[in-house]
């Protein structure tokens, strides 16, 4: 008698949630110190920036409140905000939304060029995953992260509490990971209405682009381990080790600029780079000035884009 042949394997299907954080993989690929920090992660959230603005807040301050980092992570946020309080964009499954909240051991006037760092570490965590041309992925200062010259991550940080020997910062990152056409109409609608011309710098990217298997879990685990080295080295001596690979991956090096406050323009000339601050250096023509960050917005002004 014949065996029945084995039916044959059917291929699993993807089940219907996969764009949900593969949580052993992420554990898997993180560093052994990454390894050890809290990652929450929860459906949907006002802000994870919020959420973990609270929960320092309730903390003794002191420069050993927080053994470590605490990571939350959300796959919807109903009240995502950029600087200044504007809104930021993502659909669940589409962006990597979390925020970061640790104790920087140094007093808030050594915090200087914080979100510079930070920019600076995503970009090297984010070139390490598969992407096409990772030298695409630069920074537009103070603290974007660029994809061929588009927003792929937006950073935003917060200062819970300090003491003369520490501060307690809360940093959140949103980094698009697919869906880029989406989101830029969403975006464009938001801003200047969908009929307006794309603005060089600001129209939203996503890591699909470069990256046909962009997905949440990798992209998590690529930013959390070059966070863990940044943070250490930052917290040892501010932003001057950071400021070199700041200029070497400054997506508008050489290029001429304009800055805005509040749809002014305050000044216009050629960007240089950032200081062992974090301010942006341009040669105007009254000479070469230093931009601290503040309430100012950085456009390109050749033409380029
Ligand atoms: P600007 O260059 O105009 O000063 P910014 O870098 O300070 O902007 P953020 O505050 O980081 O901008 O982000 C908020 C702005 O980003 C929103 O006003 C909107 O234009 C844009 N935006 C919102 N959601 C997204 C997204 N998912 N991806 C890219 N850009 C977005």
């Amino acid at each position: 008698m014949n065996a029945k042949p084995p039916s044959p394997a059917t291929p699993a299907s993807p089940p219907a949630d996969d764009w949900r954080i593969d949580r052993e993989r992420a554990v898997r690929l993180f560093g052994p110190a990454a390894h050890d920090w809290p990652i929450e992660i929860v459906e949907e959230t006002g802000s994870t920036n919020a959420d973990l603005m609270t929960r320092l807040k309730a903390l003794p301050q002191r420069r050993n409140a927080l053994a470590r980092p605490i990571v939350r992570v959300a796959y919807l946020q109903t009240a995502g905000r950029g600087r200044r309080g504007r809104s930021w964009v993502a659909q669940p499954g589409d962006a990597l939304l979390f925020s970061l909240a640790c104790v920087v051991p140094r007093p808030i006037d050594g915090l200087a060029g914080l979100s510079l760092a930070i920019g600076s570490a995503l970009v090297d965590g984010l070139r390490t995953l598969p992407v096409a041309a990772p030298g695409q992925i630069a920074l537009k200062w103070p603290n974007d992260v660029l994809l061929e010259g588009d927003k792929l991550v937006g950073i935003l940080v917060e200062t819970a509490w300090s003491t003369p020997s520490a501060t307690a910062v809360v940093i959140g990152i949103g980094t698009n990971v697919r869906g880029a056409d989406t989101l830029a109409a969403k975006v464009r609608a938001l801003n200047a209405g969908a009929d307006a011309p794309p603005v060089p710098g600001t129209t939203p990217t996503a890591l699909s682009r470069v990256w046909p298997n962009a997905n949440l879990t990798d992209t998590l685990a690529a930013e959390l381990n070059a966070l863990e080295s940044a943070l250490q080295r930052f917290g040892q001596s501010g932003f001057a080790p950071f400021q070199a690979r700041w200029n070497a991956c400054h997506a508008y090096a050489g290029r001429e600029v304009a800055l805005f406050e509040q749809g002014k323009e305050l000044m216009r000339g050629v960007a240089v780079g950032v200081d062992e601050r974090g301010q942006l250096l341009v040669d105007t023509a009254q000479g070469r000035e230093a931009v601290a960050t503040g309430d100012i917005s950085l456009r390109i002004a050749d033409g380029g884009a």
